[in-house]
């Protein structure tokens, strides 16, 4: 008997180990591949952060702040990541990089040229508004470290090879194309940044990706489709130029809040463009006021060969250079208007209408209705903006006259227009075509959206495309396993608990789109 029970035991440790070298031999064969985590605009706008984890390489795309003030999560360890790619200089994008540095990250950071000159004005913008302080010593090292790359160019660091594709959605804003090893394999991983519209003027159409393994896509209006939406360009644009047109010749002014990164400068474009066929009248001065706006036109102007066919045509020395362009100091389009008293367009800086020079212009002009108030960017529910937009006949306007701030309820008689012909944002139409452009494409990760906005666009893309999709939380993992012929590799979902730890999460994150995110 007891004979008996040795020889069962003995069995069922043979048994045992059998199993375990079977598992074992099984795993070796199983492909590796590389590990992607989701550090930030997962299932929201705002914060986005890609970690890559390949071969003994870590890296990020995109180091994104939540909010204006700065605030976000970085990636673990900062310390040892190999290097950073920027998709565009966006604030959500770029924002949290002196705070990368500051948590010890020394590596060197890639973004396209045109990324490479705006980042830096991005962040002396933010700087100034309540982040957490970098020193400057930090914050210098940070832009010192941006690596212009062209597009198109292949840049191999260490195993990883990448290249940048046009985005449109911004001047100098990309997807990536990532080439990761995975064994004899190489798995091709496409982040898409944020898509364009495809109605940007200044901009060359955005390159859609021919093959991917993988896709991380944005979904900011994924489940949007866009009425306005039209297939030419000029177009799209018209309805705005005519009604800028008809209330010149009323004999009103036009008043156009802008954001300065990008907007700004096709709002100039597209007026500039209907100058030319007449609809907006040539004699017509358009006064550009904010400092900001004229940095970063510069940067369109140094970045010629980022620019549209169009611009190249129209602007065949410097762009967005044309006669009745007026860039002036805050004050001085308010003070050369006065004295000519013939009616104008403003374009001003804050495109909520709440901050610098555009309160002070709105003030002068609420109670003519002969005025016209053109929206052209997505407003926060309760804004200023809003309000105005929404037909409340008693608003409040905070501004400053002479150092002194006041405020003031007015009757708005202006007339306010909405316009969405400068969405830099594709809609699902948009972000569908852009996808299916990839072939090879098996598996889609949905970042960058509100859940709704992902939800929608996850239930277009496996009902026409048929690929399989996944709108990850925040910290999920994945392993991108290399194809084997036709059949898809399943995923191997990571716990998602207790692989790092945060630096710091943010305070108080702001759930709202924010500056150029519309
Ligand atoms: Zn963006």
């Amino acid at each position: 008997m007891k004979r008996h029970a040795r020889w069962l035991i003995v069995c069922a440790i043979v048994l045992l180990g059998a199993v375990l070298l079977v598992e074992f031999l099984s795993k070796r064969g199983e492909p590796e591949g590389p590990v992607i985590r989701f550090w930030g605009a997962a299932r929201r706008v705002g914060g986005s952060c890609l970690l890559v984890e390949n071969a003994g390489v870590r890296f990020i795309v995109d180091c994104g702040a939540l909010g204006e003030t700065g605030s976000g999560a970085l990636p673990p360890r900062p310390d040892s990541l190999g290097f950073a790619i920027l998709t565009h200089a966006h604030i959500d994008h770029c924002g949290l990089l002196p705070e990368l540095f500051k948590a010890g990250f020394k590596g060197r950071v890639y973004c396209t040229p045109a990324t490479a000159e705006l980042v830096p004005i991005m962040l002396g913008m933010t700087r100034g508004i309540s982040r957490e302080k970098v020193a400057r010593e930090t914050y210098d090292r940070a832009l010192a470290s941006l690596v212009p790359i062209p597009f198109g160019e292949i840049v191999k660091e260490r195993s990883v090879s990448f290249r940048f594709m046009r985005a449109e959605h911004l001047l100098g804003a990309a997807s990536v194309e990532l080439m990761l090893p995975a064994g004899a394999d190489t798995v091709t991983l496409v982040v898409s940044g944020d898509i364009g519209s495809g109605n940007s003027v200044l901009l060359p159409p955005l390159e859609k990706p021919r093959h991917a393994d993988y896709v991380v896509m944005e979904s900011t209006y994924g489940g949007t489709a866009r009425d306005t939406a039209v297939a030419d360009t000029l177009e799209s644009h018209e309805a705005f130029a005519e009604a800028v047109g008809r209330a010149l010749r009323a004999g009103g002014d036009v008043l156009i809040p802008s954001f300065t990164l990008g907007r700004t400068q096709e709002a100039m474009a597209v007026i500039d463009m209907f100058m030319r066929k007449g609809v907006i009248p040539p004699e017509t001065e358009v006064f550009v006021d904010s400092p900001t706006a004229q940095k970063i036109t510069g940067v369109y102007r140094r970045n010629k060969a980022d620019l549209s066919l169009w611009a190249h045509e129209a602007y065949t020395a410097e762009a967005l250079r044309f006669p009745a362009l007026r860039e002036v100091r805050s004050r001085t389009s308010l003070k050369v208007h006065a004295r000519k008293h013939l009616p104008a367009i403003f374009i001003t800086s804050s495109g909520d209408l709440a901050h610098a020079n555009a309160p002070r212009h709105l003030m002068r002009m609420f109670g003519d209705r002969r005025n016209l108030l053109c929206i052209i960017g997505w407003q926060a529910p309760g804004s200023l903006a809003q309000r105005l937009l929404a037909g409340e006949r008693a608003v409040l306007v905070r501004h400053q006259e002479a150092k002194k701030l006041s405020e003031d309820w007015v009757s708005p008689a202006i007339t306010v227009k909405g316009f969405h012909s400068f969405s830099a944002h594709a809609d699902s139409r948009g972000l569908l075509a852009w996808l299916g452009a990839a072939r090879g494409a098996q598996h889609v990760f949905l970042v960058h959206g509100e859940e709704r906005q992902a939800a929608v666009l996850a239930e277009a893309i496996r009902g026409t495309l048929g690929l399989e999709v996944t709108v990850p939380r925040r910290r999920d993992g994945f392993v991108l396993t290399p194809r084997k012929g036709a059949v898809p590799k399943a995923f191997k979902e990571l716990p998602a608990a207790g692989v790092d730890t945060l630096k710091r999460e943010g305070a108080a994150a702001p759930d709202r789109v924010y500056e150029g995110n519309e």
